[in-house]
């Protein structure tokens, strides 16, 4: 049995063999579990890496049927049923497998413009978030030592592409930072007068929770200083800013001294040399279209599960990939015990928990079925998820004390910057996310 990826839908298909004569590799390319829903609270110097990505060995190490793998798949053989991959120390690791299930979850979508990609990290993985959090805090250490004020404004004013839960987060985030971690602590710039505008190219900011919360989350953000512009596409991006056309078309041009790329999703280069390979169709965003019970029409002996598969339009969530990951799983270990025959699979039913959003200090939205919730309540509800969540009792307590300090004191202390990182900054060199922006791919369509 192999799986690519240790994401939740990796990790959850790993967990359904726990104890059973199944011999599991995992294959991740990072090697260890994010946990991507607090990648904001790292990128703004809240919670440190540790904290939200844990070694997928640590986590699988009671699992003695299951052997993690550092190394990045690079395509599949599927006549010889071989997984084809890259070692760290370079040369290639074939990886014989009877099933397969690939997992390897999604990319931030340029809408093709892959160039973009250097100047406004997007936030997908731990480097991401680490590239960021450098940019944000490097960005308020630029505006103070910048002796011409134009350059001083430009530095002071934040960029955020996209208004989906990511985008909201972080825009809410660098406001909290500016007016209320760094307010004391620099002389020369004028930190609470840091703009952050936050351009959505939909109706609304989190059009997703539906329009009471969505009016909701608005307010939040404005009382919070965030500039929303709604019906407003990001068309260029450049090192001095961006320009954006209006809901009147027109387009103005914005100087902001850091950028950032939450909009959309895309599936990775992964999943074309599967559908090569099998056949498979792909959607829009070049997810894999799989069969009810999650497997390639055709290839009973290979599933996709998690923000790569397309299936009856279920969103790019933590749960579908948690739920997917675990019927793939499951389908393979009844199959084993003898308990189902092969290519006879249940379809994968998901139970939808609901989603939830932070918005700031006491504030988040939260909707799960019906119901729909904000403010005070929603935010103990957030909290409560994320600690749930997270992998580890260490990291759960870490988190609750670090958030507990951060609301009272507004403390953040993982923001330290390298000699070299603020050489970059000053230099311009922001080299973002290197497999991304190297490959200058062109390959998503417009939204
Ligand atoms: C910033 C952010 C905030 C989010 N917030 C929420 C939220 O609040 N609630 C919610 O429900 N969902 C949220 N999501 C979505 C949720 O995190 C994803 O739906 C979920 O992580 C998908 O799980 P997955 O296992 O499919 O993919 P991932 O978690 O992305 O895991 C994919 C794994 O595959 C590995 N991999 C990729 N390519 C290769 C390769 N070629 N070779 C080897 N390994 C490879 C990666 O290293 C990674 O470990 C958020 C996502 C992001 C990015």
């Amino acid at each position: 049995m192999v799986i690519v990826g240790g994401g939740f839908a990796g990790l959850s298909a790993a967990r359904a063999f726990r104890n059973r004569p199944v011999q599991v590799t995992l294959v991740d390319r990072a090697g260890h579990h994010l946990f991507q829903p607090l990648l904001y609270q790292c990128a703004t110097g809240i919670l440190s890496e540790g904290q939200i990505a844990t070694p997928l060995r640590y986590i699988l190490r009671h699992e003695s049927n299951v052997e993690c793998v550092l190394a990045e798949v690079t395509g599949f053989d599927v006549a010889a049923r071989t997984v084809i991959a890259t070692r760290p120390t370079g040369g290639v690791l074939e990886i014989p497998y009877d099933d397969l299930i690939v997992a390897a979850g999604a990319e931030q979508s340029y809408f093709g413009h892959d160039e973009f990609a250097a100047l406004a990290p997007g936030m997908k993985t731990l480097a991401d978030a680490l590239t960021i959090r450098r940019r944000v805090f490097g960005a308020f250490e630029m505006a103070e030592t910048a002796t011409d004020p134009e350059e001083r404004r430009r530095w002071l004013t934040f960029v955020v592409v996209g208004a989906g839960p990511t985008g909201v987060e972080l825009a809410g985030q660098i406001r909290e930072v500016a007016t209320r971690t760094l307010r004391d602590e620099f002389h020369r710039a004028s930190v609470a007068d840091t703009r952050v505008l936050l351009f959505e190219g939909g109706e609304s900011a989190l059009a997703s929770f539906g329009p009471k919360l969505a009016g909701r989350a608005a307010r939040t953000l404005r009382r919070l200083g965030v500039e929303l512009f709604v019906h407003s596409v990001v068309t260029e991006v450049d090192r001095r800013g961006v320009a954006v056309r209006g809901p009147d078309r027109t387009v103005t041009r914005y100087e902001a001294g850091t950028v950032l790329w939450t909009a959309g999703v895309q599936a990775p280069p992964l999943a074309h040399a599967l559908a090569r390979q099998t056949g498979a169709e792909q959607d829009r965003a070049g997810r894999i279209r799989v069969a009810p019970d999650c497997t390639i029409p055709g290839h009973p002996e290979i599933s996709v599960v998690g923000d790569l598969m397309a299936l009856d339009h279920l969103p790019g969530v933590a749960e579908v990939a948690m739920q997917s990951g675990r019927h793939a799983g499951l389908r393979i270990r009844r199959q084993v015990e003898g308990r189902a025959a092969a290519g006879t699979g249940k379809p994968f039913r998901y139970r939808d928990l609901g989603s939830a959003a932070y918005l700031a200090r006491g504030r988040a939205v939260v909707s799960f079925g019906r119901v729909r919730l904000g403010g005070f309540v929603a935010w103990c509800l957030w909290i409560a998820i994320h600690i749930g969540f997270l992998t580890g009792f260490r990291n759960r307590a870490g988190a609750l004390l670090t958030w507990m300090i951060t609301i009272g004191w507004a403390a953040r202390r993982e923001r330290a910057l390298t000699a070299g990182q603020v050489a970059d900054l000053r230099d311009g060199r922001h080299a973002a996310i290197p497999e991304q922006a190297a490959r200058g791919r062109n390959t998503a369509r417009s939204p």
